[in-house]
């Protein structure tokens, strides 16, 4: 079966078709972070999709190429290096760093390239200069050059591909200069600033003057770089449908005159606790902040996964703890298969049901309500199966059970290369716990257990539970 996507372009659900004749390659660029700043689990929201849809076309046999820029120069960046009184690379690199640990706190695939705006200065001045040349970008008196709308809707350009907007409204030639406006303010945008007094030592030179990149060009810039002139999937947030990704098609259009994006995919807004985010609210979490509440990165994963990506989802702490209880139930299920496999190396079945489920849901515009269905129907179903109680079973019998457990893990494997939740982290355990549990060990040797009790509460108390198994005591979190 094939996979369909809603394309924002087309405003219409449609099967995914790659560029590739062969149909086994795919290019895919994803908006990055503005490195100014920690991600907020809004922004997560859109990378966590943005590895599903990767994620999905690798299990669907596809070869992508990942591409994920880094905005490391933009308004908001130049105003933070301005007031921590520091250097440009210092400012962006630890945010940049930060925001790759999060990555990876979020088991999301690094992308094959992670393209710097800063190491893209002449690719964006060259673009910049073919729009010159073609008429659809202009010099102002400040020195800084603007895209014309004008002249690009005047060579049968469509601006306002992405959503539909009211050109009557829009007075011909009116400027905006900062990387960020509202669609009420259409206007010819900045490709490149003239540099200002309060950019400081932060500009380039160029063939215009002195200055910096857009925000937008920045974008059209490297993607067209790694990815070429056409490319299959481009991803953001809803909020950058305008002007961000309007921009980076007329800037990328009209300096090539091929069509720039085959499927452009957006996902939906996320709020928390019913509320749109805000510091005054208390509402605001970055991923770091609900790491410290105690949550893992896996219960955050599976909570950003639970929603469909078009939809706009409410983030809560209550949906965190569902997702902690959620994530138990297949890890026990999953725990009970390996016991039962041993050794035995599972094959996926073809017709594993638990797998073509999963994949039927994901291709109907990656349901994923449907694929975690399915999930919680193969949890239910193999804790059925599995029976702890049939010791008295032949031994032919019990090869063959472990055979089928081997087989099921395979297909649960096969699904979690997919959603990249089912590693559970080891969690460490703190030296003084395990002082603890070798205290308790010895008072058991002794046969103190009035000791050893006090000892097993003691550790209740700090937020781990011991459990006897026939291997030795185990120590858990609670
Ligand atoms: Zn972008």
């Amino acid at each position: 079966m094939g996979l369909k996507l809603f394309n924002t372009l087309s405003r219409s659900v449609q099967e995914f078709a790659p560029l590739d004749p062969a149909g086994k390659n795919v290019g895919m660029y994803c908006c990055g972070p503005t490195v100014y700043d920690f991600a907020h689990i809004g922004n997560w929201r859109t990378f966590v999709f943005a590895d599903l849809v990767r994620r999905y076309l690798e299990f669907k046999g596809h070869t992508v190429t990942h591409v994920m820029n880094i905005t490391d120069i933009e308004d908001k960046i130049i105003k933070g290096v301005r007031e921590a009184k520091t250097t440009l690379r210092e400012f962006t690199g630890k945010y940049e760093t930060a925001f790759l640990e999060d990555l990876k706190t979020l088991n999301c695939r690094e992308p094959h390239q992670k393209p710097r705006a800063t190491e893209h200065i002449p690719e964006i001045i060259s673009l910049i200069e073919k729009l010159l040349a073609r008429g659809v970008a202009y010099k102002a008196a400040d020195g800084s050059v603007y895209f014309s709308i004008e002249k690009y809707r005047g060579c049968g350009c469509n601006y306002g591909q992405l959503l539909k907007l009211n050109f009557d409204e829009m007075r011909a030639g009116e400027r905006v200069k900062s990387d960020e406006y509202a669609k009420e303010s259409v206007a010819d945008f900045a490709l490149w600033k003239a540099l200002a007094p309060e950019d400081g030592d932060i500009f380039w030179p160029s063939p215009f003057g002195e200055g910096r990149p857009g925000w937008h060009i920045e974008c059209s810039a490297m993607s067209m770089k790694i990815l070429g002139a056409s490319f299959d999937l481009h991803l953001g947030g809803e909020d950058l449908i305008f002007p961000h990704h309007e921009d980076e098609i007329a800037q990328s259009e009209g300096a090539t005159g091929k069509p720039f994006v085959k499927y452009w995919l957006h996902g939906a807004f996320l709020l928390v606790e019913g509320k749109k985010m805000s510091k005054s609210l208390g509402n605001f979490f970055t991923l770091r902040d609900l790491l410290a509440k105690g949550f893992t990165g896996r219960e955050i994963r599976y909570l950003l996964l639970t929603a469909h990506y078009r939809e706009t989802f409410n983030f809560t702490i209550e949906g965190l703890q569902g997702a902690r209880t959620a994530l138990a139930r297949i890890d026990e299920c999953v725990s009970k298969l390996r016991e039962l496999a041993g050794q035995n190396t599972g094959q996926l079945q073809t017709d594993d049901s638990l797998v073509s489920k999963f994949a039927a849901a994901l291709d109907e515009d990656l349901n994923i309500s449907r694929a975690w269905a399915a999930v919680f129907e193969w949890v239910r179903e193999t804790n059925l199966w599995y029976n702890p109680h049939s010791h008295d079973e032949t031994l032919v019998a019990r090869v063959t059970r472990a055979k089928v457990a081997a087989n099921k893990l395979a297909a649960w494997e096969k699904v979690d290369s997919v959603l990249g939740i089912g590693v559970k982290t080891e969690v460490e355990v703190p030296a003084e716990i395990i002082a603890f549990a070798n205290a308790r060990a010895e008072a058991k040797k002794t046969r103190d257990f009035k000791k050893s009790d006090a000892i097993r509460d003691e550790l209740k108390a700090k937020g781990w539970t011991i459990e006897d198994t026939p291997k030795g005591p185990k120590l858990k979190k609670i």
